[in-house]
């Protein structure tokens, strides 16, 4: 992929603990700090693949932050073996999202250590996105802070501060239920014009670690193949209050209630006349 134009800074890469990056609430980059775990080392397709390969799964298809939601169902062992094999010219890259492999199986929880990340105390989930080269999170915030260990290949994120969105009056109506997200890519974000110290970006190889605090924006594409561990975590009381507003929100939406039609979790309908 090509150097990004305009104003992508390179992210801050840090050298200290997890700890006092957190404190500073500014995103970043540890580099390598995951290389010695054994999912980074020994993990391949083949081994993924062989998990269960019958078990069904749900792909979204394109980039449903920004475009249409539109899902494809599958099997675990034909989307692995669709990752490593040739692209199909043309089509949009079908993504893994949001799936529980650590939960799913058991056995790969001691390839991981993600004790030697969060705060003592914190809650945190674990969830993966696994997706092929081309593959892309269109811009959104979470209201969560997140740490995210690249596990299997390489990625991208562009990270743009809280309020840059916001002044351009380009934060989407569509409802998903954990995020913010935004009517426009970052790359268009970028062009309308942002200060210095507004907008980063950094590849992750596999090993790396990047700190995304809380209601900043990132969008994110991947090189390669790639798999990506994600943890959002906190204080109990700030992931609890926030499970339970966005829970109320998302109850809301599947009353028919809140954003009906215009979400990340529905299939776009087509309307008959
Ligand atoms: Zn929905």
């Amino acid at each position: 992929m090509a150097c990004p134009a305009g104003p992508w800074e390179p992210l801050a890469v840090q050298t200290g603990s997890v700890i006092d990056a957190l404190r500073r609430g500014e995103p970043c980059v540890f580099r390598q700090r995951a290389a010695h775990w054994p999912a980074v080392a020994q993990w391949s397709w083949e081994r993924l693949e062989a998990l269960a390969p019958d078990l069904p799964v749900r792909l979204v298809q394109g980039n449903r932050e920004l475009d249409a939601t539109v899902f494809q169902a599958s099997t675990l062992g034909a989307y692995l073996r669709s990752l490593h094999g040739p692209a199909t010219p043309g089509a949009a890259p079908l993504y893994l999202k949001e799936f529980d492999l650590l939960g799913t199986f058991a056995a790969l929880r001691a390839d991981v250590r993600p004790q030697e990340l969060f705060p003592p105390g914190a809650l945190h989930d674990a969830q993966t996105w696994i997706g092929p080269a081309g593959a892309r999170t269109g811009l959104h915030h979470d209201y969560l802070d997140n740490l995210a260990v690249q596990l299997v290949g390489r990625k991208r994120f562009y990270l743009l501060r809280p309020g840059v969105v916001e002044r351009l009056g380009a934060v989407a109506a569509k409802h998903d239920r954990w995020a913010a997200l935004a009517s426009l890519n970052a790359d268009a974000v970028a062009e309308r014009g942002v200060a210095v110290g507004d907008a980063w970006m950094v590849d992750l190889e596999p090993g790396d670690v990047i700190y995304v605090p809380a209601r900043w924006w990132h969008e994110v594409a991947n090189h390669t193949s790639s798999v990506l561990l994600s943890g959002f975590f906190g204080p109990r009381t700030v992931v609890y209050a926030q499970w339970a507003w966005r829970q109320a929100v998302h109850g809301a939406h599947l009353a028919g209630l809140w954003r009906r039609g215009d979400c990340t979790c529905h299939p776009k309908r087509v309307n008959a006349c």
